[in-house]
């Protein structure tokens, strides 16, 4: 359905480019709304995994909320619709303008990283005659299974305030006084397809939570970030994560005081399977094991391969040969790491095939480049 449809409609428009499903995005929101009020729990959609316009609108229009890691993206969620009592504002480098830009907008929350961080919103809140409310972004030391370039709750990684600093943390932040503290958050790191992780997770905050109840602390907010991972190997069988077992673990899991509301933020489980770059065959060039299909879209609109060797499956939509070969399957870009797969298998594929590269809604197009002084893609709804 997806191939003829696709060729059907898109054999004029110049590749490459984004295609989103914006079904399937709607029915993973009311999905993820189904199960996450059932325990009454916030969520807020990650605006780096995807900050397309269509696609905030799209998610503004189900309640969530926004989690951003810059100003820019603060402005973008307005922008969109998103309530401001609903921008949570993460980061472990905020700048002045941009925490300017959470005060005068009056968000929810800034998820803080560091002491020296807390002291400046303080300042910055001063002078603007504001309380700026916060949570505090603690580092957890948990492991998460997934690619070491996205892990970011070890003690080893730059995010968050470690647990052997927060007697320190509670003595400034009593001096600090336009500063309220409002919440912890944590986040553990993403693409996390392992549920005990999370689990390892949970047991962690409840270890947390009794010491700031030691200290006689009851935050209102509970926050446990994103990372819910998505099946990159078979996207069709999996289009939406399992959003149920996710938020139920949580409500297994973590002992939450009478009164505080938990929340969390979740990019790729949202957006990653709503979208599929759309490429074409350049040339067939013969390698020595294997052949290279090298087509017109690379690292400049998908990085994630590069980057942090992630795989996509690779579809060729045009060709209806039963002879299959196989592919290292290359962009254009000068560089050896802009390559989407070796060996793949593929049916018989020639100059001018269409192929789909899964699962690219979430850091997709949000990474893309001009290196090369390429065009950037464009997206189609
Ligand atoms: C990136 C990020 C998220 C979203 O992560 P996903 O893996 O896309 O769900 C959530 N919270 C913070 C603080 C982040 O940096």
């Amino acid at each position: 359905m997806f191939h003829s449809e696709i060729i059907e409609r898109f054999k004029d428009t110049p590749t490459p480019f984004f295609y989103y499903n914006l079904d399937l995005l709607k029915e993973s929101l009311k999905i993820v709304n189904e199960e996450s009020s059932k325990y009454g729990y916030h969520v807020h959609y990650a605006l780096k995994a995807n900050s397309n316009i269509e696609i905030l609108e799209t998610i503004e229009a189900y309640g969530l909320g926004a989690d951003c890691v810059s100003g820019n993206e603060v402005t973008r969620a307005i922008s969109c619709g998103f309530p401001s009592e609903k921008i949570a504002f993460a980061g472990v480098g905020k700048s002045d303008e941009e925490i300017n830009i959470g005060l005068e907008n009056d968000i929810f929350c800034f998820n803080c990283e560091s002491i020296p961080e807390l002291i400046v919103i303080d300042e910055l809140a001063q002078k603007k005659n504001k309380i700026a409310n916060i949570a505090l972004r603690i580092n957890p030391n948990v492991e998460a299974n997934t690619h070491y370039y996205i892990t970011t709750g070890l003690e080893e990684n730059k995010f968050g305030i470690n647990r052997w600093e927060l007697e320190e943390v509670l003595e400034i932040l009593k001096t600090l006084k336009n500063i309220n503290l409002i919440g912890l958050h944590f986040h553990i790191g993403s693409q996390i397809t392992d549920l005990n992780d999370f689990k390892g997770l949970c047991l962690r905050v409840n270890e947390i939570q009794e010491w700031f109840y030691d200290h006689q602390i009851i935050v209102d907010h509970i926050n446990v970030g994103g990372g819910l991972g998505i099946n990159y190997e078979n996207p069709e069988e999996e289009p939406i994560p399992d959003f149920k077992s996710y938020f139920k673990l949580f409500h297994d899991l973590l002992d939450l005081r009478p009164q505080q509301e938990l929340h969390f933020e979740l990019g790729r489980s949202i957006v990653g399977q709503c979208g599929t770059l759309i490429s074409k065959a350049l040339y067939i060039k013969k390698g020595i094991k294997t052949n290279f299909a090298i087509i017109d879209a690379g690292m400049t609109e998908l990085i994630r391969p590069a980057l942090y060797q992630a795989y996509h499956k690779v579809e060729n939509l045009t060709s209806l040969a039963k002879e299959e070969e196989r592919y290292d399957v290359v962009g254009p870009i000068c560089e050896s790491s802009d390559c989407f797969g070796k060996a793949l298998t593929l049916p018989k594929t020639s100059r001018g095939d269409l192929l789909a590269i899964h699962s690219c809604g979430a850091y997709g197009e949000v990474m893309a480049s001009q290196y090369n002084l390429r065009k950037l893609p464009k997206a189609i709804y």
